[in-house]
């Protein structure tokens, strides 16, 4: 189980269906664009753990929006699987030039895809498919979705869990309303700001009960963080 996010970009709409429901059939949370520059924009506002990007597509091609995002200060390290046809493959090493960390010919076989991209989240972003998230004294149980700190159990409801869960892949850093409603509530749901204000409200009564030490920063004007250094 993973809460990776996973961005695919491929304008062959069969092959982009049936690489979503693949994905999130083991639980990762799947955006999909069907053209370069409408990935462009969708990458502006919100970026995921992991990239799938065919190399041929139509408005901005693979290889330039991979140059692109490799010249964006916040897509540098953006893990990036390239998608190329047969024929592109003796041109595999421009792609990787570009920027591209891995790359499949077509057509592949969706299980040895899958295993590429979880071989790539967990060696560049391990804090994304561990079973068990550490932060502080807080422990987050990915499989069993408990949460104890110092040892000790905490019942959240289930906002507060994903809350919690999507604050603590990213210690320390900052999270504005808006980045916190794409990334827990997702961008379908309709929910107004202020709900993110609420649950976080819940979310430090459920766990700071008792306590004096608050792991969550408020950042005036800014948004919310979850910083590991509260102890002590
Ligand atoms: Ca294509």
């Amino acid at each position: 189980m993973t809460a990776a996010r996973v961005m695919i970009v491929e304008d062959e709409e069969p092959l982009t269906t049936l690489l979503r429901y693949n994905l999130e059939s083991e639980g990762y949370t799947v955006d999909a664009a069907l053209r370069g520059d409408e990935a462009e924009l969708k990458l502006r506002e919100t970026v995921p753990d992991l990239l799938v990007l065919d190399w041929m597509l139509p408005g901005v091609t693979g290889i330039e929006l991979c140059r692109r995002l490799r010249a964006r200060e916040d897509t540098r390290a953006l893990p990036i699987i390239m998608l190329t046809a047969r024929g592109e493959e003796s041109e595999r090493i421009r792609g990787l030039s570009t920027g591209a960390d891995d790359y499949v010919v077509k057509p592949f076989s969706v299980p040895e895809l899958m295993a590429r991209i979880r071989a790539m989240l967990r060696r560049t972003r391990p804090e994304v498919v561990a079973s068990v998230l550490k932060s502080g004294d807080i422990e987050l149980d990915r499989e069993t979705h408990r949460v104890r700190r110092n040892g000790r159990e905490l019942h959240l409801g289930p906002t507060e869990y994903r809350l919690l869960e999507y604050l603590m892949r990213s210690p320390g850093r900052v999270f504005s309303r808006e980045q916190l409603l794409d990334g827990v509530w997702g961008r379908e749901v309709y929910v107004d700001e202020r709900t993110v204000d609420v649950h976080v409200g819940r979310l430090r009564r459920a766990i700071n009960r008792g306590r004096a030490r608050d792991p969550i920063r408020t950042v005036r004007g800014a948004g919310y963080a979850l910083d590991e250094q509260y102890s002590g």
